[in-house]
């Protein structure tokens, strides 16, 4: 074997995802993203869910980041997997055309501690899925983590600014999780100001909001 590729969900060897974790998968809570044309989520932050998420993020393992990228264009090509719980948005259930595919960028500190970016990684692997150029369309202003220190950062959340190269531009906005939406919400916004044409939105997880009732 010139690979050993082992499931992100379930650690048996073989094929990543196994068959039966993505079955396992559970179909998420809907969401709202302000702002955004569409949001498409794949599953819920739960359970198989969770592990590929960390798979993702924690581990930075390649199987699990091509598939859900793979999942992610389907997903906005309006693609309903039937392996596979997968919750679109009635108004973005047909082909969409966009021009390219950006994420919201993690905070520098996370990014050194982790050695990588998961959000530009599922970024580049969606891109490479719809055969388009991933582009780095947002930058994160300001220094504090989402969970940073200050209260006012805990308050505001993250605050990002559109470059001038979204001009006119159809994104796709791709990240892993998707909690109470003020994360992509504030990119979304971002990429509006600086012009995009349109924003389309999909995360791979959502977490549930029984941890974090909406708030208007
Ligand atoms: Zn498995």
């Amino acid at each position: 074997m010139l690979f050993e590729v082992r499931c992100a969900g379930c650690g048996l060897l073989g094929w990543c995802p196994c068959a039966a974790c993505v079955e396992a998968l559970e179909a998420p809570e809907p969401a709202l993203v302000p702002g955004a044309d569409s949001v498409a989520l794949l599953f819920s932050h739960s359970g198989v869910g969770r592990e590929f998420i960390h798979a993702l993020k924690y581990r930075g393992e390649r199987a699990i980041a091509r598939w859900l990228g793979d999942s992610l264009a389907l997903s906005h090509l309006g693609v309903t997997a039937s392996a596979w719980p997968m919750r679109i948005d009635p108004a973005s259930a047909s082909p969409m055309e966009i021009d390219t595919v950006t994420w919201a960028p993690t905070t520098a500190a996370h990014r050194r501690s982790r050695g990588f970016d998961q959000a530009e990684t599922l970024a580049r692997a969606t891109a490479k899925a719809l055969q388009v150029r991933p582009e780095r369309l947002l930058r994160r202003i300001g220094s504090g983590a989402q969970s940073g220190t200050g209260r006012s950062a805990r308050l505001s959340g993250p605050r990002f600014a559109g470059r001038s190269s979204a001009l006119g531009r159809r994104v796709l906005l791709v990240d892993d999780v998707l909690t109470t939406g003020a994360t992509l919400a504030a990119a979304t916004a971002a990429l509006e100001g600086a012009g995009a044409a349109a924003v389309h939105v999909a995360a791979c997880a959502r977490r549930g909001r029984d941890r974090f009732p909406a708030v208007a």
